[in-house]
């Protein structure tokens, strides 16, 4: 099978530089250019410690001489937008790692869709895709008959609670359960709580130290508790499934695609 070649939008972020050393060593993959505008002129493979120097970083996406066949942005958004422009020229894929997006962005991208083959999501990671099916399916089986509690730890350096991946879990749960967790969701409690409400979805927050992220679901009945954990060790699970992404992006019809699509969940 042919090798994806993969424009890096981003290549000298956290993101950036995780990507380059997953793909390294994947027979499958090449980054053929490397695009950011605060290191032009510096070699991806020193960026990333790699073996191999790679191609050499350019400030922005018009010195790209290149053909590739899906980019991968982790930028901001207005990077994401400029990359989205590249991408419908020469109808690559795209893989969008980037957050933050405003409704107008959002809305900007899933109108290229219908020209190119454009997969979104907020969290790449393999496994937190993989725990949001497990939670929905056991939330619909377990019904109302168990107490829901999120747990979830973050490095003392986020600045946000409860994280983005909670909410996403709490929201699995809410779908399964057939509530909105609008109406279920109980984020603090302090003081004379009174006793838990039924059908509430809770939320705990530990923020300590470098904690990369934990989240844990507890769902505790009369006599037994079922926990679904996902625990990240570093950056490289997000870096995975963009990759993955980006190669199962390769070829496709033009369309908007999730990780759910990309796992086939
Ligand atoms: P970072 O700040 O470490 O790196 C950002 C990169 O984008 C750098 O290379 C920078 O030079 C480049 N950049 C910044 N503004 C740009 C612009 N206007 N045009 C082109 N390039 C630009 O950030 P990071 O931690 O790598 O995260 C990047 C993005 O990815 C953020 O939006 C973050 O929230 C998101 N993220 C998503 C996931 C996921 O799974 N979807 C995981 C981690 C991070």
């Amino acid at each position: 099978m042919a090798v994806c070649r993969i424009l890096l939008h981003g290549a000298s972020g956290r993101m950036g530089r995780a990507i380059a050393q997953c793909a390294d060593g994947d027979d499958g993959l090449e980054i053929v250019a490397a695009v950011a505008p605060d290191v032009p002129g510096v070699a991806l493979g020193t960026l990333a410690a790699l073996p191999e120097p790679g191609p050499e970083v350019v400030a922005s996406l018009e010195e790209v001489d290149v053909d590739f066949d899906v980019a991968i942005d982790f930028t901001r958004p207005e990077g994401t937008l400029a990359m989205l422009n590249r991408c419908q020229q020469s109808g690559a894929g795209l893989v969008v790692g980037t957050t933050g997006f405003s409704a107008e962005q959002r809305q900007k991208l899933e109108l290229a869709a219908s020209e190119i083959p454009l997969c979104i999501a907020a969290n790449f990671s393999i496994g937190v895709n993989v725990a949001l099916k497990l939670l929905r399916e056991a939330a619909s089986v377990l019904a109302d008959d168990y107490d829901v509690e999120v747990i979830e730890a973050h490095h003392r350096h986020k600045v946000d609670a409860p994280s983005g991946t909670a909410l996403a879990m709490g929201k699995a749960v809410a779908e399964g359960l057939d509530r909105t967790l609008e109406e279920c969701a109980v984020y603090a409690r302090e003081g004379h709580t009174g006793p838990r409400p039924d059908k509430a979805i809770g939320f705990a927050t530990v923020r300590a130290g470098d904690i990369v992220g934990e989240h844990t679901v507890m769902f505790v009945g009369e006599g037994e508790r079922i926990e679904i954990s996902h625990k990240a060790s570093s950056r490289n699970n997000f870096a995975t499934g963009a990759l993955r992404a980006a190669s199962w992006l390769r070829g496709r019809t033009p369309g908007l695609y999730d990780m759910t699509d990309v796992l086939g969940l």
